[in-house]
């Protein structure tokens, strides 16, 4: 085969990796082929890399821009060449190592060893990490069905909520990720284990009378309480009226509502992203919780626009993708990481469906995942040289999936589900994959994820469905 022309502009990263690498050793014919081959496609990656360089380079030196240089010497052997070794799609670029993924996530369902006692309040969440990061990848999780309803059966609280384990106090995260695993699981008995009357109680005493929730009693109140207050109320199909013993009836509020979209109005900074609560500083994942509730409280196009200053929100959002590694970081003057690729990526259907077009670079956002986010052994990270869990390996995953695929809001909610009562997110349509430039192929294609509550397309109107039927408390 002959050499292309373009090989010849092969960067000394090539000239590294060819030294050290076990293609030196190789020399028959085919594997100068290879050679070949991978020296033309990092010439074309490292042409595109350079290309979404900006040329303009900061020379004064400070420590956030040191780490920013050894990031960027880190993350580019993988964007340009293949240290992994990985089989390449038609693109050039890593393919989605499936098999390995599903391997690493069905492995994190698993026995812990004892050090991991330290972390057992967080079970609820590697639950969930692991659970939608199989389905996702196309995995079957009907094996597991009967353990996950075991498991929060235990550490449902006898006053509501769930905990991290049995005996273990509630809490609006464990909350949060012990309910979207039932709803994964979506069978009847998984609905039926919740105990909706405590849920319904616990969740009254969270309310705060500025309008916000707290994670637990007596503790923080930050915009994660809202988003998954509100998940839990609207999955459950229950009352937005307070309970008759919420202690914030004693300052005169009735609803889970009142108060609300002002305190989340209130937690959009000056840099036009959202943070955890009213004055701190905008941060990624608290910007997805944020949009997560407008859109749980109605339709995106009339929440967002309504209580967000949209073209601060879009310059913030925006400003998140780092070039040239094409990942996203999670505020300002801070380092890609692979979970952005859900808390920032995830924004962007939800801001798409109130202005109509989104303006991230999902090819970009898809090159750094493939490329510099696949553990060789499975799993995905943070960047290279980080290891590999399943809370990467979930929001990595949900990130390229809503890259691939189309979403739209049905604005005029037609669909048997979520007619009433924070019905807002059930109306959610598929509208294709999308058809700009990207760089995975059908092999690398991922399944479709509902772009607020981050379950499998289906499950959520599946629960909510379940509820409806079920009547109010
Ligand atoms: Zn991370």
């Amino acid at each position: 085969m002959a050499a292309p022309a373009s090989s010849s502009a092969s960067s000394s990263k090539l000239e590294r990796l060819s030294a050290t690498s076990r293609t030196k050793d190789l020399t028959d014919s085919d594997s100068e082929d290879m050679v070949l081959v991978a020296a033309h496609q990092e010439a074309e990656n490292a042409k595109y890399i350079k290309s979404v360089t900006s040329p303009l380079q900061d020379l004064l030196s400070t420590q956030t821009w040191q780490v920013q240089e050894e990031t960027l010497e880190a993350v580019l052997p993988y964007l340009e060449g293949n240290p992994n070794d990985f089989d390449l799609n038609t693109f050039g670029i890593p393919k989605l190592q499936r098999i390995q993924h599903v391997r690493f996530l069905n492995n994190a369902l698993q026995k812990y060893p004892a050090a991991f006692m330290a972390i057992d309040a967080s079970r609820p969440w590697f639950l969930y990490w692991s659970l939608q990061g199989l389905t996702a990848l196309g995995q079957d999780i009907s094996d597991y069905d009967e353990r996950v309803v075991y498991t929060f059966a235990a550490s449902q609280h006898p006053s509501g909520g769930f905990g991290g384990g049995h005996g273990q106090l509630p809490h609006l995260a464990a909350t949060y990720a012990a309910l979207l695993s039932l709803v994964i699981v979506g069978t009847p008995e998984a609905y039926a284990s919740v105990n909706r009357s405590t849920m319904y109680s616990f969740l009254g005493r969270m309310k705060q009378a500025d309008g916000g929730f707290t994670m637990a009693l007596n503790g923080e109140e930050d915009i994660r309480g809202a988003f998954c207050a509100l998940v839990a109320l609207s999955l459950l199909n229950l009352p937005l009226e307070l309970p008759p013993d919420a202690p914030v009836r004693e300052q005169g509020l009735t609803s889970f509502l009142d108060g609300l979209t002002d305190w989340i109005s209130r937690c959009q900074t000056f840099e036009g992203g959202i943070s955890a609560s009213p004055g701190q500083e905008a941060h990624g994942a608290y910007a997805f919780c944020g949009l997560g509730c407008l859109s749980i409280l109605g339709s995106p196009k009339d929440t967002i626009n309504k209580h967000l200053d949209v073209p601060s929100l879009l310059h913030w959002l925006s400003s998140r993708q780092c070039a040239p590694e094409g990942g996203f970081n999670g505020r300002t003057n801070k380092l890609v990481d692979g979970c952005y690729s859900h808390w920032v990526g995830g924004c962007w259907p939800l801001v798409e469906a109130a202005v109509g077009k989104g303006i991230a670079n999902r090819a970009a956002l898809g090159r750094y995942i493939l490329s510099a986010a696949q553990f060789k052994k499975g799993g995905l990270i943070d960047k290279p040289g980080k290891r590999p869990d399943a809370y990467h390996s979930c929001y990595n995953l949900a990130g390229l999936s809503a890259m691939q695929h189309e979403h739209k809001y049905d604005e005029t909610k037609s669909g048997e589900v979520g007619k009433e009562g924070l019905g807002g997110p059930y109306h959610w349509q598929q509208d294709g994959l999308y058809g700009g430039e990207k760089v995975w192929d059908d092999d690398d294609m991922l399944n479709r994820v509902h772009p607020v509550f981050i379950v499998p397309w289906g499950k959520a109107e599946a629960c909510r469905g379940y509820f409806e039927e079920q009547g109010s408390l």
